[in-house]
């Protein structure tokens, strides 16, 4: 057994849970048993809500000056870096990444958000003074208020530090809810946190299922929900807030298009796109899994994308030369079978891949696999997939058929578009409907700008100032003439 706890983090301090149930971590390469966590309950959250009321409404969180709030960020992002490799070999264990990836995308990733927070805190304009047009406003920035935070298990620390980053700097309360399979990098974040002095109450970390979950939505004294997961999930969540007129954010799936234009160049191309078409064994949001190459070169890209997808290494997520790991659990790896069956019902063909790998009789692998002769319509670029699987679609015509055919669907997270002509990739850029987009670039998210989804990928925008602002209430104080406040 990896780890094991048997308390939950509820209002800074670790306590005992209200039941006796219990989640079980499993490795998925070995399929044995790494962690054991409480399974929280409804009375766990009422409990954890009322802590992070209490410091909201009392405490001295939301009352310290930004820079306070920013230095308890810098050591949390100093106490991730100073552990990346032991924090990405526990993510790894729970949910399947590679780990030379995790090592960058799930942790490094993190520790640059905390710090990105930590340093926009103290200079951002929480106060401003506006001319008005009948005199002098005051523009107050105030925080939120109790925060429920809610994450999916695909990149754990990553998602967390997006969330309870911007919520800290802003001088919010929190109480996390990660998902039942990666409980342990976020009880290991909770004692980063209380290491870091952070002040009781402020922080809550109860790990449990949907059914509870959806205690933390409902509950009257939350005031914001952050949400990141499946678009259904998200539109359950967006209804039940809506209902309460509560503020919500929604970072929700994507199937995104990766658009080859005709003088685009494979041998550059290709080595910086295939990386996040097949990022964290595909199980990414951001994941380019539909990729579009014009018909006359059609052919060509097919070959390139069999050889570099063909020799990519599969197997244990701990060794560091391994480019694809399990799936998260049985589950995900039924789905994604039942993908890859639907897919050649369609009528694709499978040019690589498509089975499980020869030679490793445990664990929840799928080969990497692409699909050739894929149209747009079918489920397999419709759907999300959320595994190695990769649709190339051929386009006819010129970027403005390229354009529609990644338009044409009802996400819209991410994408890219790959060219010798810069100029031509970011009119191509302007005209796909997604919230981010990488023109020649293997970067999908900068920290420092907003990212997000249009139509069913979600709602708001983390990252970026935008980021902060998701956790900011606006207060006008209209002023007498003349009267200047010290700010
Ligand atoms: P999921 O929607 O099943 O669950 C996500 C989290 O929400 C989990 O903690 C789960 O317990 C909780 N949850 C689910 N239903 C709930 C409800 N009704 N009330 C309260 N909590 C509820 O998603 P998943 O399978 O864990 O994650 C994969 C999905 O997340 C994919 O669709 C992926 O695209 C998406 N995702 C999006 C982003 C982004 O930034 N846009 C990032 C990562 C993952």
């Amino acid at each position: 057994m990896l780890k094991s706890y048997d308390r939950l983090f509820i209002g800074g301090q670790w306590v005992a849970p209200a039941g006796n149930g219990t989640i079980d971590v499993v490795n998925p390469t070995t399929e044995e048993v790494a962690g054991r966590v409480p399974d929280a309950t409804e009375a766990d959250i009422d409990r954890a809500v009322a802590c992070a009321r209490q410091a909201f409404d009392e405490g001295p969180w939301p009352r310290m000056q930004p820079a306070e709030r920013a230095a308890v960020l810098t050591k949390v992002a100093d106490a991730i870096k100073a552990d990346m490799q032991g924090l990405a070999e526990l993510i790894s264990t729970e949910m399947g990444s590679p780990v030379a990836w995790a090592a960058m995308g799930q942790v490094f990733a993190p520790a640059m958000i905390f710090d990105y927070y930590a340093g926009l805190a103290p200079t951002y304009s929480f106060d401003e003074i506006r001319a008005g047009l009948m005199g002098p406003v005051l523009v107050a920035n105030e925080p939120v208020g109790v925060v429920a935070a809610i994450a999916p298990w695909n990149v754990p620390l990553f998602i967390a530090a997006a969330k309870l980053g911007p919520a800290l700097a802003a001088g919010c309360t929190v109480v996390f809810k990660p998902a039942p399979e990666t409980p342990l990098d976020a009880f290991r974040l909770a004692e980063i946190f209380d290491e870091a002095g952070l002040p009781k109450g402020v922080l809550s970390v109860v790990p449990a299922g949907r059914e509870v979950g959806e205690r933390l939505v409902r509950h009257p004294d939350v005031d914001k929900v952050s949400f990141t997961g499946s678009t259904a999930a998200g539109k359950k969540i967006g209804g039940l807030c809506g209902e309460q007129l509560k503020r919500f954010s929604l970072e929700l799936g994507g199937k995104s298009a990766a658009i080859l234009l005709d003088d685009v160049n494979l041998a550059e191309a290709l080595p910086m796109l295939l990386p996040n078409s097949l990022m964290n064994n595909g199980e990414a949001c951001i994941a380019q899994t539909r990729i579009l190459a014009p018909r006359d070169r059609y052919q060509e890209v097919v070959d390139a994308l069999v050889e570099q997808v063909g020799a990519m290494k599969v197997g244990d997520a701990l060794d560091p030369t391994v480019e694809v790991g399990p799936l998260v659990a049985a589950r995900q790896r039924d789905r994604v079978e039942g993908y890859i069956k639907i897919g050649q019902d369609e009528g694709a063909k499978i040019a690589v891949g498509g089975g499980r790998p020869m030679g490793i009789d445990k664990g929840w692998f799928v080969e990497p696999t692409v699909f050739v002769d894929v149209d747009n319509s079918m489920r397999i670029a419709q759907e999300e997939i959320f595994g190695p699987v990769l649709a190339v679609i051929p386009y006819d015509g010129g970027d403005e058929q390229a354009v529609a055919v990644a338009n044409d669907s009802s996400y819209g997270l991410c994408g890219s578009v790959w060219t010798a002509d810069p100029d031509r990739g970011l009119a191509v850029a302007r005209g796909v409907r997604t919230g981010t987009y990488m023109l020649n670039s293997p970067i999908p998210i900068d920290f420092a700008t907003p990212f997000g989804g249009y139509k069913e990928s979600g709602i708001g925008r983390e990252f970026g100032p935008e980021g902060l602002e998701l956790f900011l209430e606006q207060k006008s104080i209209t002023l007498p003439a003349g009267y200047t406040p010290t700010l």
